[in-house]
C-alpha cells in the first residue's frame, strides 16, 4: 500500500496553503494559530509552547 510516490505528505495548512499567514477575505493577514499551535511557526511565539503542561 504504498502509492505516495513523490508527494510530500507534509499536510499544507489549508488555511495559510503553509505560508504561515493567513489572508483574511477583508484583505487582512495573519499568523496562521493553527500553523502556530502546531509549532510549525518558529517566530517569537514559542509561549505556546510554555504553556507549562506537564503530564
Ligand atoms: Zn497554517
Amino acid at each position: 500500500m504504498e502509492e505516495e510516490n513523490n508527494v510530500p505528505v507534509e499536510e499544507i495548512c489549508a488555511d495559510c496553503k503553509g505560508t504561515g499567514i493567513v489572508k483574511e477575505k477583508d484583505g487582512t493577514n495573519h499568523t496562521c494559530w493553527k500553523c502556530l499551535s502546531d509549532g510549525k511557526l518558529e517566530q517569537h511565539t514559542s509561549n505556546i509552547k510554555d504553556y507549562g503542561i506537564r503530564i
